[in-house]
């Protein structure tokens, strides 16, 4: 696999099948024009005589091969192709949008939180750790992320570095720090969640609000999770402050009861929602409000060393029970999506996201569904580009293999990933 990171000038990419932002097929032999990291303008399908003469062009310097490669780009598009143009040919792969992960928390690694902390004390640290985070995560083919939130708001000064192009790495959606309520759970999150603190972070410039409205699911006892923490009252201030600085809100709800408070205090985003109850699901159908259901941080007790099997068991049953409601969730239209939980404990970015996807397979989704989520719906609930839209940066996956007609393993199968 290759990354290759868009140059500021003119790219012109042959795709051999197009997948577009909708996660259908677009048609095969798509040219695109990418400009200064933005998809510009999309041609095809290019007739094959067309093709062969922009094989046969190479850019090896030499003057005259340079101009055949623009004649032949200017063939297709009908316009004059900028003197700087680059080709490359992936005539032979499939290119689609990059997946989305709609929750992680940038700041810490799934292996150690306390050490990833004092690391970002360091300002001379930042940057390698993250390098680390992102290389991670765009090797697995995502390219965009929503960041649920750090206790020093790491996650803003990141989107910052990689606004800057200071290294490369996903689109971020940044929460900055997490609102909470004092004493309760999600101290490295964030803080104390009230009105004030929704305008400080809007002044600070978050993409989303954060809230954490319960305590954690746990795998010691079926059905137990920790308590609510808001008020109804105090938490639709949250709400409606966020919503009247124009911010959307997502809320870490891991018990039915909390993903009813927030579907009823006008909540957009309901994150995990363990045991959600099918009222709750047909409610979030009607509202037309989004779910992010994280089955990695229930599922990952399954697998790692050591845990007692007595909690095995329970975690499989949870995850179990998800995987049900997950179905039911796309059998009512709700937009999902995927969303691994990325930097907490055990789970590192982007290595589990396609377990992820494969459990949603094994809870009987199709391959289209399953890409839809991935993408088309990450791209809604993070408010980030789905990658094949014009005017929108260019960021893409070429793929050895078509997902639409080899199933979800193909997006194992990167040859590049485009991004700016
Ligand atoms: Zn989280």
């Amino acid at each position: 696999m290759e990354h290759i990171i868009l140059p500021k000038r003119n790219y012109y990419l042959l795709a051999g099948t197009l997948i577009g932002k909708e996660g259908n097929s677009e048609g095969n032999n798509i040219l695109l024009h990418i400009q200064n990291r933005i998809l510009k303008d999309i041609y095809g399908p290019v007739p094959s005589e067309q093709i062969s003469s922009l094989q046969t062009s190479s850019f090896s310097g030499e003057n005259k091969e340079r101009r055949n490669l623009l004649r032949a780009i200017s063939e297709i598009t009908k316009e004059e192709p900028p003197e700087d143009s680059s080709f490359l040919d992936c005539s032979a792969y499939t290119v689609m949008p990059g997946l989305v992960d709609c929750h992680v928390h940038l700041a810490f690694d799934g292996v150690d939180d306390e050490k990833a902390m004092t690391g970002w004390n360091e300002p001379e640290s930042v940057q390698p750790l993250a390098a680390s985070r992102f290389e991670s995560l765009i090797s697995n083919g995502i390219l965009a992320v929503r960041d649920g939130g750090d206790q020093a708001g790491i996650n803003l000064l990141l989107r910052k570095i990689t606004q800057e192009k200071k290294i490369p790495g996903p689109l971020i959606t940044a929460t900055g720090n997490a609102l909470r309520r004092r004493n309760s759970y999600g101290s490295l999150l964030g803080e104390a969640g009230d009105g004030d603190n929704v305008s400080r972070l809007a002044l600070a410039g978050v993409d989303q609000i954060k809230v954490v409205t319960s305590g954690l699911v746990s795998i010691k006892e079926y059905g137990r999770v920790g308590p609510i923490h808001f008020s109804f009252e105090d938490l639709q201030v949250i709400v409606n402050k966020a919503h009247s600085l124009g911010l959307k809100v997502m809320a870490h709800a891991d018990s039915d009861l909390a993903v009813d408070m927030s579907l009823r205090s006008g909540i957009d985003f309901i994150e995990h929602g363990y045991y959600i109850s099918r009222e709750s699901l047909l409610r979030m159908a009607d509202l037309q409000r989004c779910w992010t259901p994280t089955l990695m941080p229930v599922y990952i007790w399954t697998i790692k060393p050591g845990v007692d099997p007595k909690y095995k068991n329970i975690a499989e049953r949870i995850y179990r029970r998800h995987q049900e409601m997950i179905k039911r969730a796309f059998d009512l239209g709700i937009t999902v999506g995927v969303g691994t939980d990325s930097g907490s404990p055990s789970i590192k970015h982007g290595e589990l996201y396609y377990k992820e996807l494969e459990l949603y397979s094994e809870a009987g989704l199709s391959t289209g569904q399953i890409i839809r989520a991935a993408m088309t719906n990450g791209s809604f609930i993070t408010g980030t580009s789905p990658g094949i839209q014009k005017c929108h940066p260019a960021n893409l996956l070429v793929l050895e293999e078509n997902p639409l007609q080899e199933g979800i393993s193909a997006l194992k199968k990167i040859k590049y990933t485009l991004h700016g």
